[in-house]
């Protein structure tokens, strides 16, 4: 691995609560984890949450989930929760039922055991033979929960914060790209870079409610370790949601929105265009599906300057038409090729007819190069964690494999956009001149 590696969208603040919870990766069992969990209750007050993250039930010898009265009793009645790696389910203790609304012990019937504000999806709440809830709660119900968390403190957020800039200088970066970046995370990385705790580069990236104040205060937070980097805006959903704005429908498509839906209106996304480029930095735009991509490229074509380098973020579905257009435009492709790899099933599922258009890397590469321009400047790696692990092994496995380790050749997503080692590590590479403040 070359030193001085660049992960060029991640979000520290959440990356550092994940990192302050139970860490379940290396987890073989319902009953190790429910010691962790009972070990760290010991280290927290009463009344205190306990999390824990990355559980894979798949992966336990039991391959089943605790109950909330399991974890009700581990914990030693504190709220407690078990996330799913996936993020989409979770297991609450019976505490954390309750702060939700649901009474732990007591079937739900749709009336009495109701969670109190409406909106409740009974479908998202596992139940077991006698209509009492496991604890096992999927997708918004799942989210209550994890919303129910109080916010930290001033100083855990610091603390997490600081974690997670240390996580990703032990795993050889020297710069990290924040997306969605708040007021009070530049103000914590202008306080640990003055305390000399910062071990790396961090470019944040607020949002368009946050970036006119990011600009008046750029004076304050601005450091050595501490930039501006660009105005990030969402343009469509997600793959795994199909929300993913796509220039034809999913194979199961939603109905109300069968090929995805765009998150803004060209008048919207000119606008922020212009704001950006009046501050002289990037627009940052969140575009998954081919249609979000096309329709960035040509506002950016029509409406913004080549002086800027702006960025599209995650890119995963490119038209071959629309590829040899980042060059041309000047326009960074930050992709996470590692998303490839937990993806490979959902991929073939809803976009089984153009999976030679997911994360087209040799096509970029290529155009790039055929445009005189070094790809290097062009395609930046990135691991959005903490969606996923900011693992650059994971990223070089991706672009070079284009599978998960251990699957079978033939299951490899498009192995025609397959790049050699050396290429996927120089998207990884920090520009010269950045080392760690
Ligand atoms: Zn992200």
């Amino acid at each position: 691995m070359p030193d001085g590696l660049r992960e060029a969208h991640v979000h520290l603040e959440e990356l550092g609560a994940e990192l302050g919870a139970i860490n379940l990766d290396s987890c073989r069992s319902r009953e190790e984890c429910l010691d962790r969990i009972a070990r760290r209750a010991t280290e927290v007050p009463p009344g205190a949450w306990v999390l824990a993250v990355r559980a894979r039930v798949e992966g336990w010898a039991e391959r089943a989930w605790p109950t909330a009265a399991q974890l009700h009793e581990a914990a030693g009645g504190r709220p407690c929760a078990v996330k799913s790696f996936d993020i989409h389910s979770l297991v609450a203790s019976d505490e954390a039922l309750r702060v939700i609304g649901i009474e732990p012990g007591r079937p739900v019937d749709g009336r009495d055991a109701r969670p109190t504000d409406s909106g409740a999806d009974l479908d998202l709440i596992d139940l077991d033979e006698s209509g009492v809830p496991t604890g096992l709660l999927l997708e918004a119900m799942a989210q209550r929960v994890l919303d129910a968390i109080p916010a930290p403190t001033a100083d855990e957020r610091l603390e997490q914060v600081r974690l997670a800039c240390e996580d990703l200088a032990r795993r050889g970066f020297v710069e990290a790209h924040d997306m969605w970046s708040r007021p009070t995370l530049w103000r914590d990385l202008a306080d640990l870079h003055d305390a000399g705790r910062l071990p790396i580069r961090v470019l944040v990236h607020p949002v368009r409610e946050d970036f006119d104040r990011a600009v008046a205060e750029r004076d304050m937070f601005e450091r050595e370790g501490v930039r501006l980097g660009g105005l990030k805006v969402f343009t469509d959903g997600t793959l795994n949601s199909r929300t993913a704005w796509m220039l034809e429908p999913y194979a199961d498509p939603r109905p109300e929105a069968p090929a995805g839906r765009r998150m803004m209106t060209d008048d919207e996304f000119i606008d922020a265009l212009a704001r950006a480029e009046a501050a002289r930095l990037p627009l940052v735009a969140h575009a998954i599906g081919d249609a979000a991509v096309r329709r960035r490229l040509d506002l950016i074509e029509r409406h913004g300057s080549r002086a800027v380098a702006h960025r599209i973020e995650h890119a995963e579905f490119i038209d071959p038409a629309d590829v040899p257009r980042f060059a041309a435009l000047n326009v960074i492709a930050s992709v996470q090729p590692c998303h490839l790899l937990p993806d490979i099933e959902a991929l073939r599922r809803l976009t089984p007819d153009r999976l030679d258009r997911v994360l087209p890397l040799r096509d970029l590469v290529d155009a790039a190069a055929r445009a005189g321009r070094d790809p290097a400047d062009l395609i930046w790696f990135g691991s959005d964690a903490p969606v996923v692990d900011p693992s650059p092994e994971d990223n070089l496995q991706a672009a070079v494999h284009r599978r998960r380790r251990g699957m079978d050749e033939a299951e490899a997503v498009a192995p025609e956009q397959a790049l050699t080692e050396a290429e996927a590590w120089s998207f990884m590479r920090a520009p010269a001149g950045v080392e760690a403040p």
